[in-house]
């Protein structure tokens, strides 16, 4: 029998890894805690309605994508392929609408069947926001001065470029859908067939499309602010500017739109050219229908979801490693008391470890790989008048210290 394997799109996160995806997330956490965000968790498998009815008949998601099972139950579930929905259900099920404006940040892995790649997974993990309640553009600004903040504190500022686009409001985006489905008429039979798919059911889509051919075409399709209406102008010349006001730079993209059905007014992704065709590292915007769609009080949203692995494959600053300070007895009689003095040091809050077997040499090389920054050598000798002998690893120097005040010497070490 073949040794067995993650399924394909799936990944182990080692632990070499694993201080990069803690750092992205933590930052994100840390970054939406100073804009007033509150964390939330949500379960991974929600009622299939839950995305089906919200994310839109006509969504990629929807229609290629999802993992959906029956469980022995007969429900018809699926695992979460991304998180706005699951909050905004969250948000009409626990009753936060009496709390509103509410700021919410999530994290966790998400499930979407697509070809697999790099930078494209089937398990892979978003941190994203939510804000509930504020139909003013000052929400919008608010959300993408957060996602800005969040991408320059992991030193990727340079690296990353906001795209900035209007969907404008029902009014708007009805008038340019038909503006649209007419211009592309005419070249109905060039168009990929997806795209051609898509000419009906969801032209807006055509825009995103990755296909050479469908670019050529877009690329002479009418531009949205020619159908805006005076509110959705107004409401995009406020959120420009208040992005100018709290120091966001953005570039205008005309064509962009989102995947999803459910935006409205603003659409904006930080996009960068390090990763090739997977480049869309934090994406969002404005979903005022989405909670009465779903049943729930009339209520605006705005937010975004960012790529974890993503964003990990770009950070070139992680969190070292602990590094622990290594005991080592030695004889047998050394390592009895080794052990007790290494239990004292971990409950004081000092990170230490004493290695399992092997002689001295052995032991020190293992001091070494683990990055000890100090060492405590316990020889027979110090040991009879209740001391050790502690090295600093970093400059070589070796001196004599009392048991009792071993934690204090050692937390100098900082
Ligand atoms: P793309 O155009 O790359 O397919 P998307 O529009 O489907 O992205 P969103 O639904 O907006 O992506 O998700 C937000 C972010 O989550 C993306 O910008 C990306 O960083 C990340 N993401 C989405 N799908 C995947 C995936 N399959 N594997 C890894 N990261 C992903
Ligand atoms: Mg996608």
């Amino acid at each position: 029998m073949p040794a067995l394997q993650p399924v394909r799109g799936t990944h182990d996160i080692l632990p070499e890894e694993i201080l990069r995806h803690r750092h992205v997330e933590e930052v994100a956490r840390a970054t939406s805690a100073l804009y007033g965000f509150a964390e939330i968790e949500t379960p991974i498998f929600e009622f299939t309605e839950v995305f089906a009815r919200t994310l839109g008949d006509t969504s990629d998601v929807v229609t290629k994508e999802m993992y959906t099972f029956e469980d022995r139950g007969g429900e018809r579930l699926t695992l979460r392929p991304e998180n706005t929905a699951g909050v905004a259900r969250a948000f009409i099920s626990g009753g936060l609408s009496q709390r509103l404006p509410l700021k919410l940040f999530y994290r966790g892995p998400m499930f979407r069947y697509e070809r697999p790649q790099k930078g494209r997974l089937r398990e892979f993990h978003q941190v994203g926001v939510e804000l509930f309640g504020v139909a003013d553009p000052i929400a919008d600004v608010e959300v993408i001065a957060l996602g800005d903040q969040f991408l320059e504190t992991l030193g990727l500022k340079h690296r990353v470029r906001c795209e900035l686009n209007t969907l404008g409001d029902m009014e708007s985006r009805r008038a340019y859908r038909e503006r649209l489905v007419a211009y592309l008429r005419d070249f109905r039979d060039r168009l990929s067939e997806d795209s051609r798919e898509r000419l009906e059911r969801n032209p807006l889509r055509i825009l995103d499309s990755k296909d050479e051919r469908d670019r050529a075409i877009v690329a002479g399709a009418p531009a949205m602010d020619e159908a805006m209406t005076d509110d959705a102008r107004r409401f995009f010349d406020a959120l420009r500017d208040g992005l100018e006001r709290a120091g966001v730079a953005y570039v205008p993209n005309p064509r962009l739109v989102r995947g999803l059905d459910y935006y409205c007014h603003t659409v904006f992704e930080f996009i960068t050219t390090d990763l090739g065709a997977q480049g869309t590292v934090l994406a969002g915007g404005r979903y005022d229908g989405l909670v009465e769609q779903m049943g729930g009080p009339a209520t605006p949203g705005v937010g975004w979801a960012a790529g974890v692995e993503r964003l990990a494959m770009l950070v070139e600053t992680a969190p070292e490693p602990t590094r622990p300070v290594a005991v080592i007895p030695f004889s047998a009689a050394g390592a009895a008391k080794g052990l007790e003095i290494t239990q004292m040091l971990r409950r004081a809050g000092i990170a230490a470890d004493m290695g399992y077997s092997g002689n001295l040499q052995k032991r020190m090389k293992r001091a070494d790989k683990l990055g000890a920054r100090a060492t405590v050598l316990l020889g027979e000798d110090e040991l009879s008048r209740g001391a050790v002998s502690v090295r600093d690893m970093a400059t070589g120097t070796q001196e004599e210290v009392p048991i009792v005040g071993l934690v204090d010497r050692l937390a100098a070490f900082g």
